[in-house]
């Protein structure tokens, strides 16, 4: 029967046309709908672990750039002139926001970036400082009453806690601003942005799980932890554990005696079982308190940096798998 077909004019058509509609597929893989452009888009985050997450959904259509790299310390950290360089050649420069950054306003203005501006923490519940810690005279209402008037003057002390990306429900909002920003600056990459984006944010469920079994885990009165600044709120705040820091939310400031002393009674008194150090902290007042306390020292944790490639906590899933490993291996009875 094959052998006596005659192609007539239009099943000829017909055989060019599936030929022509299948070449792509057959000889293209199916990924390369998401490879990368030729040149990838330069872009900047401001410190280690936004960098990460900007990793993650960028993929191979970004360059990242990092001006506070691991083990760094935003809070008191000081642009140089290669710094400004990255922020002017960026396409978009991804920032925590919150008061993080108390130096970027003046690096992107001397920087003369053109590139967009994404802050990464937009539409978190911000949470208010503990305390006051900048030493100023005011009591805690005139704090209050000031803190609301430089709102309205866009004042960098808001008075609220930066260290959002703790909570790992946060963490998933710094994905979708990243993915959206990503997109905006680059709209042929949106699919892989898109795809990027929700298959990390499914980790990030997955992880959120491990950090609820583990905290539950421990039992509810061991669930005190000390740790030198104050960075752990939001991770205290969604899963039930709490956070005293002789340090504010900040490092700028040094631990008052007083702080310290009144850490130290609180510690014997209500038997506090461990202290943390933290690896953007000097470990000297922690080792002092849990000298002093009996308290033991329940090993490094990662606050508002990664670690290097070697270290444990080289990517953010690994420092909160890392953190809630040092507290349950400490606090677990
Ligand atoms: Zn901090």
């Amino acid at each position: 029967m094959l052998i006596n077909w005659r192609p007539t004019r239009r099943s000829w058509l017909a055989v060019f046309a599936t030929a022509a509609l299948a070449a792509p597929a057959l000889l293209t893989p199916a990924s390369a709908q998401d490879a990368a452009p030729a040149a990838k888009m330069p872009v900047v985050a401001t410190f280690s672990i936004l960098s990460d997450l900007v990793k993650q959904v960028g993929g191979d259509r970004v360059a990242v750039s990092v001006l506070v790299g691991p083990n760094g310390d935003a809070h008191v950290f000081q642009p140089a002139p290669a710094d400004a360089k990255k922020v002017a050649d960026a396409k978009v420069v991804f920032v925590n926001g919150l008061g993080f950054e108390g130096w970027m306003d003046r690096l992107l203005k001397s920087s003369g970036t053109k590139a967009k501006i994404v802050v990464a923490s937009e539409g978190v519940t911000p949470r208010e400082m503990a305390h006051e810690e900048e030493g100023d005279a005011h009591d805690a209402d005139a704090t209050h009453e000031a803190d609301a008037a430089h709102e309205h003057e866009g004042h960098e002390h808001g008075g609220l806690d930066p260290h959002a990306w703790q909570s790992v429900a946060n963490a998933k909002l710094y994905v979708a601003n990243i993915r959206d920003g990503l997109i905006a600056a680059d709209p042929a990459g949106q699919a892989a942005y898109a795809s990027n984006a929700a298959a990390y944010t499914a980790k990030l469920d997955a992880l959120e799980n491990e950090v609820k079994a583990a905290i539950a885990a421990i039992p509810p009165e061991r669930r005190r932890i000390i740790t030198s600044h104050d960075a752990f709120g939001y991770f205290g705040a969604a899963y039930g554990m709490e956070f005293i820091a002789p340090q504010g939310v900040s490092t700028e400031a040094e631990a008052s005696a007083q702080d310290v002393a009144s850490i130290i009674r609180q510690i014997k008194a209500e038997k506090i079982p461990a202290v943390f150090m933290e690896n953007i902290s000097d470990p000297r007042l922690i080792q002092r308190i849990a000298a002093e306390t009996g308290a033991k020292i329940g090993g490094e944790v990662y606050s508002d940096a990664l670690s290097d490639d070697k270290g444990p906590a080289s990517t953010y899933i690994d420092m909160i798998e890392n953190n809630i490993h040092q507290f349950s291996s400490a606090l677990s009875s």
